[in-house]
């Protein structure tokens, strides 16, 4: 599955999820999602982190961590 970067024109494959709130608009529970491809990832967190909503920029569909052995 494959999901498109959420920046504007572009059409690459996200690879990260940048999480976010606007304490404005939403409940403090509440989380917006975006995705970004790796050239967009430094661009649209930039945005997010000036006007203090981003909250972590998360690996897309990295597993649950868990202990690897090998
Ligand atoms: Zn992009």
């Amino acid at each position: 599955m494959t999901v498109r970067c959420s920046a504007k024109g572009c059409r690459d494959d996200a690879s990260w999820v940048l999480v976010w709130n606007n304490p404005r608009l939403h409940e403090p529970g509440r989380e917006k999602q975006w995705v970004a491809c790796g050239d967009h990832r430094e661009h649209l967190s930039t945005f997010l982190e000036v006007r203090g909503f981003l909250r972590r920029v998360d690996p897309l569909g990295a597993p649950p961590s868990s202990p690897r052995l090998s």
